[in-house]
């Protein structure tokens, strides 16, 4: 037999080293739970680690939706091109077509799909992918898996961005951000990225994932907000997983790029469509989103005294208008001890760590939502206060 190196024996190592590192994670198997909180090892936490912005996961409304589309039958039994689009996904689309002012829009699986499915598309082996440094990995994996010449511009640098995009300025390019960064919290410089991608002749591709339903105008999200439209942001990105609640993606834009993306978008063409109830349901969330002015606003309050409070304690939040509000940590092992005596003290805040942000800046990512309370919010605080 010959040396060959063994998958076992490198799984081990790497373990060891992550263990070492204390950057081995765990699954932990929560329990379902009211609104706003959540149940591990049989406690009720309340729950400051989901992206569920608006509090819809659990809404009455989208839960009855979805029984009721369900009655009917669960799979699609087919990819869309094979007989799987149903009525379903097609007015699904058109809805969020319309909430967003595009021509039209297509449906994804998920946000890794649609991100590897629109990137895969547009790019081509010679092509320029620019993208922030902090961008969701499928954004980057899709670059990667495009072939093109993937450059990542420093967080939210627009002026290295232009340089890079000045060094070939015969290629095609394509400049992509998130518009909400995900384990960050800020805002991409969208006027900014939007003027240069104009006066580079680049197109300019933004995720929304964690924008839409909780930012905008009736939540259409950040681009909206800073008043950019189709002719700005060609390709728009956003996901149903979040604050809409449940689960799925969608790209937006003109006819011509979704008809490309039926042709080529691999993450579309060979797989199966989304449970037709499921499209049932999300229509239903897209229709609560965009008359969810109440929760935004109550979020945007539980917003201002987590940021408050922990101020006054002496503590670093990073600087984020959105519901992900980061609190920096630094080491690995301290943002892991911070986030087990928050939990002992009935908060669930996830530590993220290395390989997912830059080493050195761990943190605990407190997400807020409009199921949590000002008491909520309070027994955060309380809990961190004791920290200190
Ligand atoms: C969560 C997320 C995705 C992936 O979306 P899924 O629907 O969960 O696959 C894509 N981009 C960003 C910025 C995200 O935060």
């Amino acid at each position: 037999m010959p040396a060959r190196p063994d998958f076992g024996v490198r799984l081990a190592a790497e373990r060891a080293q992550r263990q070492q590192a204390g950057l081995w994670r765990r699954l932990r198997t929560a329990s379902s739970s009211r609104s706003g909180r959540i149940v591990l090892a049989g406690r009720e936490l309340i729950d400051f680690g989901s992206n569920d912005y608006l509090g819809l996961a659990q809404h009455p409304q989208l839960i009855e939706a979805l029984q009721r589309a369900a009655s009917v039958g669960v799979g699609a039994r087919a990819s869309h091109l094979l007989g799987g689009h149903r009525d379903e996904h097609a007015a699904l689309e058109q809805d969020v077509a319309q909430w967003l002012g595009r021509e039209r829009a297509l449906l994804f699986s998920c946000g890794y799909m649609a991100a590897l499915g629109v990137t895969g598309t547009l790019l081509r082996r010679h092509d320029l992918c620019l993208q922030d440094r902090l961008n969701h990995a499928c954004l980057l994996d899709g670059a990667r898996l495009s072939g093109a010449t993937l450059q990542r511009y420093r967080h939210g640098d627009v002026n290295e961005a232009q340089r890079l995009l000045r060094q070939s300025t015969e290629r095609a390019a394509l400049l992509v951000s998130d518009s909400v960064f995900s384990m960050d919290g800020d805002l991409a410089p969208l006027p900014e990225l939007a003027d240069l991608a104009r006066r580079e002749g680049a197109c300019l591709m933004l995720d929304e994932a964690h924008a839409l339903g909780a930012l905008g105008p009736r939540g259409a999200g950040a681009c909206a907000a800073a008043g950019l439209g189709a002719a700005d942001v060609p390709v728009w990105m956003g996901t149903l997983g979040k604050a809409l609640g449940g689960t799925g993606a969608v790209i937006a834009g003109s006819a011509e790029l979704i008809e490309a993306l039926v042709n080529s978008a691999r993450s579309y063409v060979y797989t199966t469509a989304m449970p037709p109830a499921l499209a049932s349901a999300m229509r239903v969330a897209v229709q609560l989103a965009q008359e969810a002015d109440d929760r935004r606003a109550h979020l945007q309050q539980l917003i201002a005294q987590l940021q408050q409070g922990a101020a006054s304690q002496g503590w670093t939040l990073l600087p984020s208008t959105t519901p992900i509000q980061p609190l920096l940590v630094g080491s690995a092992e301290r943002a892991s001890a911070l986030a087990a005596a928050l939990e002992q003290a009935g908060c669930y805040c996830p530590a993220i760590r290395p390989p997912t942000v830059p080493t050195g800046s761990a943190r605990l990512r407190i997400s807020l939502s409009a199921a949590h309370s000002v008491e909520d919010v309070g027994v955060l605080l309380g809990a961190l206060g004791q920290q200190r």
